[in-house]
């Protein structure tokens, strides 16, 4: 079959290129021999480091560079041929999700068997899908069948999330004829203007986008039970979010007082992760703003470095910004314009008098930890915004402070403070010369404070002062403690990631507001039972898991009601509504009975009702429907795994812990969560502004769902950004036609006694069955992708050039429930082909069939081995044939190594140096008499070590692999075979023959 090897190695170069520098290829040297044994636990599984496990064999990667090198089939006409061909084929994949909803598949029914229950972030409807919001639920459902596959009673539901501003904010914008949002949706999503124009009401806008979501999840052939949808402004929805808060009130976790919180001015209402540009959630910290005395008043600077006070020189301010005088408590302050208005929404500051920042300039103050006479300097660096808009210098330690002073032609001298090991009396004028930082207004001028502040606060002793002799980290807390407790310093509020813009477009702000509700997410007590249920966690990826503790540790009490938006009436004041990141945080469990609660008496659904079915507390005679319900939720919960997107893991990842511990408890808390990276587009991040979105169902009707699943998850793992590109989508929709062909022309074959290419085949198809479990488990799904995708094809293909009889009938039977998870539509196409399965179980579909276990005893070392060294062999030849241009040869002579070579490249292996190598070879008694050459070939292993393995043939066995081979490799490359050891050769050919090494055969060429 000549046309399919081009292509064969056109996908693989496509799948290379997503591929780590092959690592895992590298490996199979090293790697342990034995197959692993499947763990029963696969939880316990996933903590074991899998790599270890598994093996990937270098020869599919030989096999696809090899065809693709392989005259005559790579000619670029051929590859026209192949795409014209492949491209036409076509799977109806809509009649699959229609046998699929006939039967229900997707809609469990509690109670049978072992359970699996998972979701994934219910959508905001207020715009179409692009192919971006395709990853997380296709990883999601991946998983989801793959559970199926288990055996397990799966729930998949969706729902969608209308909480909040974004839904009225686009339905005002329509209604304002947004061009911009208009022209978007015309041009990209093809919705005509006159259609969009009607979806001013946003419960029309909901219902227009979440049918169009809904549509498309669909039609991605998602297996999500759509019977337990509602929206989060469903009545009933609101009374189960009530209850979630007047709950969290009893147990004294809402919370009401006066806090500083992020803050949008414009909007006048607090901002959290999804109110901001870019979804960012706001971050604030606390600052040390300590105040220098003078005669006309005081200047407050803030400071991250309070324990550098020691060593300050002077204080700063920009000649050029608005400077005022204010009040606060009674003092009389000199800051920045833009600092006073900023710091007024956090305290009770009064603007008096507004002049030049110049007018400061040669003003005298005290510093009031060492009460030394200090100037306030003009400088161009500060920025009026950030801080008070007065900036405390130590040129000693921090490089824009000396800088400036040095700009300026100043003579102060640098104060040291802080010792640091490597560096004299002062750091940054040292870290200045090493940059050659040329003024303050120099880029590098950054990049040498990031250096030292870095090194200074792990590195750093101090020197001067009260605490010398401690870590400058430790004196940080104590200085600041002691100048505020002595009125010589306040602490003020920041975002520490600002600028943050809030939607609307204004510059979010930190306010202290008076009688806010809280969620109260400091509280310690409840940050220690959260910790302790996220240590039985699961958490994929796995590094994801210090981000989790990070945040449960400095999350704090956070605002949870805003004064307008969709969604639920906070209970304790019914003039505010209860947040987005604050309603979506325990609704998975309302999904096990939304389906039951939409028929049950409206009037009797109320607290008593939530308390009966999420709590098991009997106040009343609850009915049968009430107990269906009660049996609903214990069946189904806990949440068996979450799935999310990455940038949610610092607000509603974590939060969904917290409430299911405080509201379940830890027993019905969720055992797993997996969030995932982005999704871009041809190497660049989709926006509008890039004019790269593609819409998802654009997508789909392109390249059909299995293509766009295979293509959103197959080129990432998890924690990376994937990269959707059009050339790899078209590569893989060509590899599908390639499968389908194989699959139809090689099962049909009646089972014959295997030949060594059979035993070979087996094997590989029983370690990808291996590998494939472990994959799935936890996710890894680029290399899962790359393993039992192209990795087994590749194994098919070589198979049927190797074999004689060739049978892929078991390979497809199994390959297919394989595959499914990742590529339902196609697997179905492939399964009901085949008819009656005569290697597994038969069932209607493949999404229902049983998963096939690996049959370790057919896993051959040696047989992989000996496999990979004859294709390693043949591209041997080819090179050399074309180094010294000899397209038909006359002979090929193979030397195989002999046995001693083969013992001390494992001597080589275990002693590591030549002269224990040497040494140790001494010591045996084949080795000893032929020092002088073990002694050449040891110090050629030695300069190898890095590749250098212990695992090879015997030089029998590698003998024997190359004689039951001559005939193939006659037929390759059309001229006599001779295979020798290279003890046999004579003459000319001894030298070399001597060349052969284990698993590296001598190859000489007449
Ligand atoms: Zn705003």
């Amino acid at each position: 079959m000549p046309a399919m090897n081009a292509p064969i190695a056109s996908a693989r170069r496509v799948g290379a290129k997503n591929s780590p520098p092959a690592k895992s290829d590298a490996k199979l040297s090293q790697a342990s021999w034995l197959p692993d044994v499947p763990c029963a636990d696969a939880r316990e599984k996933k903590k074991k480091n899998s790599a270890n496990a598994r093996k990937a064999f270098p020869i599919r990667k030989i096999v696809s560079v090899w065809l693709f090198k392989n005259p005559p089939f790579c000619t670029s006409l051929t590859l026209i041929l192949y795409y014209l061909h492949y491209s036409r084929m076509e799977i109806d994949y809509e009649k699959w999700q229609g046998k699929w909803q006939e039967e229900k598949l997707f809609s469990p029914k509690a109670g049978k068997g072992k359970k699996f229950f998972l979701t994934a972030a219910f959508p905001y409807p207020n715009s179409p899908q692009h192919i971006g919001h395709g990853r997380t639920y296709t990883t999601t459902d991946i998983y989801a069948r793959y559970k199926r596959l288990q055996g397990y009673n799966v729930l998949f539901p969706m729902a969608f999330h209308v909480t909040g501003t974004p839904v009225l904010a686009m339905a005002e914008r329509i209604a304002e004829n947004d061009g911009e949002i208009l022209d978007i949706f015309e041009r990209i999503y093809h919705i005509p203007r006159e259609k969009a124009l009607t979806l001013t009401n946003p419960k029309e806008l909901v219902s227009y986008f979440s049918r169009e979501i809904e549509e498309g999840m669909k039609l991605m052939g998602f297996s999500i039970d759509w019977s337990r949808k509602f929206y989060t402004f469903d009545e009933n929805f609101n009374k189960f979010i009530q209850w979630q808060f007047r709950t969290l009130h009893s147990l004294g976790y809402i919370k009401q007082g006066t806090h500083p919180i992020p803050w949008c001015p414009k909007c006048a209402s607090p901002v959290s992760g999804h109110d901001t540009r870019g979804d960012i959630d706001p971050r604030l910290e606390e600052v040390c703003v300590v105040k220098f005395p003078s005669a006309k008043g005081f200047f407050p600077a803030s400071t991250y470095r309070p324990e550098t006070i020691y060593g300050v020189t002077n204080l700063w301010v920009n000649p050029a910004a608005e400077y005022t005088e204010c009040t606060f408590k009674g003092e009389k302050l000199f800051l920045s314009k833009k600092a006073a208005e900023k710091l007024s929404s956090q305290f009770d500051i009064n603007i008096q008098k507004t002049f030049k920042g110049s007018e400061l300039a040669g003003t005298k103050c005290i510093n009031p930890m060492t009460g030394s006479n200090i100037p306030i300097l003009p400088a161009s660096f500060v920025d009026e915004l950030t801080g008070t808009g007065i900036v405390m210098s130590v040129p000693a330690h921090a490089p824009f402070d000396y800088l400036a002073l040095r700009d300026a032609g100043s003579k102060i001298l640098p104060i040291q403070v802080i010792e640091l090991p490597g560096f004299g009396k002062c750091p940054s004028c040292e870290i200045v010369e090493q940059l050659k930082v040329q003024s303050q207004t120099d880029p590098k001028a950054q990049e040498a404070t990031n250096i030292l502040y870095k090194k200074e606060a792990y590195g750093g002793k101090m020197i001067t002062g009260k605490y010398a002799g401690e870590s400058a980290m430790a004196a940080k807390e104590k200085v600041a403690r002691e100048l505020v407790e002595n009125d010589s310093a306040f602490l003020m509020h920041e975002i520490a990631n600002s600028p943050l813009y809030c939607r609307c477009g204004a510059l979010c702000t930190v306010k202290t507001v008076k009688n806010q509700w809280f969620i109260d997410y400091g509280n310690e007590e409840w940050k220690e039972k959260t910790t302790n249920h996220l240590k039985k966690m699961c958490i994929l990826p796995e590094k994801t898991l210090p981000e989790y503790e990070y945040t449960i540790g400095w999350l704090k009490a956070k605002a949870c009601t805003r004064s307008k938006g969709l969604g639920t009436v906070f209970p304790f004041d019914k003039t505010q509504m209860i947040e987005a990141l604050s309603d979506s945080t325990i609704y998975m469990a309302f999904y096990t009975i939304s389906h039951l609660l939409s028929n049950y008496p409206k009037g009797k659904v109320n607290d008593a009702l939530f308390d009966y079915l999420f709590l098991g507390k009997e106040a009343e005679n609850f009915t049968p429907d009430a107990k269906a319900m009660r049996n609903e939720f214990l069946y189904w919960y806990p949440l068996d795994s979450r799935h999310s997107a990455l940038d949610l893991v610092h607000n509603h990842l974590t939060f969904l812990i917290f409430n299911h511990v405080a509201i379940f408890g830890e027993k019905l808390s969720p055992c797993q969560i997996v969030a995932n990276g982005f999704v871009t587009m041809d190497g660049k991040k989709m926006s509008k502004s890039m004019g790269n979105i593609l819409p998802l169902q654009d997508a789909i009707r392109k390249w059909g769902p299995d293509v766009i699943r295979f293509s959103v998850v197959g080129g990432a793992e998890l924690s990376m950004d994937s990269d959707f590109s059009q050339s790899t989508a078209n590569g893989v929709s060509g590899k599908l036609g390639q499968a389908m062909e194989m699959a139809q022309k090689y099962s049909s074959a009646k089972k014959h006694s295997p030949e060594p290419a059979d035993i070979w085949l087996s094997s590989r198809l029983n370690r990808t069955i291996l590998h494939s479990g472990e994959l799935y488990e936890s996710l890894e799904t680029r290399a899962l992708c790359q393993e039992i995708f192209y990795g087994a094809l590749s194994d098919a293909v070589w198979y049927i050039k190797r074999a004689e009889r060739p049978s892929l009938r078991e390979f497809f039977e199994k390959w297919s429930i394989l595959i499914s998870p990742i590529m339902p539509h196609f697997a179905e196409e492939i399964w009901s082909m085949l008819g009656k399965k005569e290697f597994v179980p038969d069932s209607k579909f493949a999404c229902t069939a049983v998963l096939p276990k690996s049959d370790n005893s057919k896993i051959s070392i040696e047989a992989e081995f000996a496999e990979e060294l004859l294709v390693k062999t043949i591209e041997d030849i080819r090179h050399i044939l074309k180094l010294i241009n000899r397209p038909s040869p006359k002979k090929i002579e193979l030397y195989i190594a002999s046995e001693w070579k083969r013992k001390l490249q494992k001597i080589v292996y275990n002693a590591k140096r030549l002269d224990a190598s040497l040494k140790e070879a001494a010591k045996d008694l084949s080795l000893k008499n032929n020092m002088k050459e073990c002694a050449l070939l040891a110090k050629k292993f030695t300069g190898n070590l890095n590749v250098l393995t212990d695992k090879m043939l015997t030089s029998e066995q590698e003998l024997a692999c190359f004689l039951e081979n001559a005939a193939f490799l006659k037929k390759e490359f059309g001229c006599a075979i001779e295979v020798l050891p290279d003890s046999d050769a004579n003459g000319e050919r001894k030298q070399k023959a001597a060349c052969a090494l284990p698993s590296k055969p001598s190859i000489y060429i007449e």
